[in-house]
């Protein structure tokens, strides 16, 4: 059986960055899907912009014409606060047999041990981390401890084991932040080849990102 890609954000909006990697690692490691996981209410970072069932639309609808991407919605639906290790362990318990792969951006990663019981996650799933441009790997400090304990450069390992491995890989380097995209659609300028078709034609149509115009 082939391990199971989760692959969380805010997709505040979601855009060719996260495409991209998703596909790339999906190919690279050989996933049987991989799960977009939009976040409800993010606990370590800034609230979004746009409400849930509006990123959740624009995931759903950017991953349509691609069996392998799968919106998985549980973290939208759930109240409160979203922790990873909260929904990990969700989908551990569907899941006892499977490997499941945490897909992560280099700067996601760096920020984990901020984040509600971090060390757990390796105990549900194996991280993967994508290069994103400007960021390296951690080689000090927690992280880069773990990164010894627990790295591999073998993706034979993530299929072999359920959970418990880091692997870093180099993805195709897009320079997109849904920050900056989301400044550069406050400014009036067109999001075109930056985000998929139909992700452009929901913000133009719901101005999802017009309200941050002042
Ligand atoms: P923001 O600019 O608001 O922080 P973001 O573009 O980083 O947003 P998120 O939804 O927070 O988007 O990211 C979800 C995941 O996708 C994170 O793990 C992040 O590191 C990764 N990611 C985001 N943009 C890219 C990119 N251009 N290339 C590779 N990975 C990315």
């Amino acid at each position: 059986m082939q391990p199971i890609g989760l692959f969380g954000g805010t997709f505040d909006p979601l855009h060719y960055g996260h495409l991209r990697t998703a596909f790339e690692l999906w190919q690279a490691l050989k996933l049987s899907e991989v799960r977009f996981m939009p976040t409800g209410s993010p606990p370590h970072r800034e609230q979004p912009h746009a409400p849930a069932q509006l990123r959740l639309e624009m995931v759903k609808a950017a991953v349509a014409d691609q069996p392998a991407f799968v919106v998985d919605d549980r973290e939208v639906r759930r109240t409160g606060v979203s922790y990873s290790v909260d929904t990990l362990t969700e989908v551990r318990a569907e899941y006892p047999q499977r490997s499941l792969c945490l897909l992560l951006g280099m700067d996601a990663f760096l920020g984990l041990p901020n984040w509600h019981r971090w060390r757990e996650l390796l105990d549900l799933a194996h991280i993967i981390v994508a290069h994103r441009p400007g960021w390296r790997a951690p080689t000090m400090g927690p992280l880069g401890e773990v990164m010894v304990d627990r790295g591999t450069g073998s993706v034979r390992d993530l299929h072999e084991q359920r959970a418990g491995r880091i692997y870093v890989h180099a993805v195709t380097q897009l320079e997109i932040s849904s920050t900056e995209l989301r400044q550069l659609i406050s400014q009036g300028r067109d999001p075109r080849y930056i985000v998929p078709e139909e992700v452009r034609r929901i913000i133009r149509e719901t101005r999802c990102y017009a309200a941050e115009q002042r």
